[in-house]
């Protein structure tokens, strides 16, 4: 029970520990992604890419209702 309290790790100078961009998975739907897909969500939209994983190219947003047609048993 230690992991869910960023503000626990105060105390230093400028050097804000945010979310690493190359590694921030927080706008990534998992329930697409482990149907391997891109799954990145274009947050101001709240659209999704439903691209393959590591497609070439840019992302190609859909709107959650396409996105949600995509995950199984739903
Ligand atoms: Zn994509």
């Amino acid at each position: 029970m230690n992991a869910e309290n960023p503000a626990a790790n105060a105390g230093t100078t400028g050097m804000a520990d945010d979310e690493r961009p190359d590694l921030s998975n927080s706008n990534v739907r998992e329930d697409l992604a482990m149907t391997g897909r891109c799954a990145l969500v274009h947050l101001p939209t709240g659209r999704t890419c439903l691209l393959p994983l590591r497609h070439q190219g840019p992302c190609e947003f859909h709107r959650p209702q396409e996105a949600q047609d995509m995950v199984p048993g739903s």
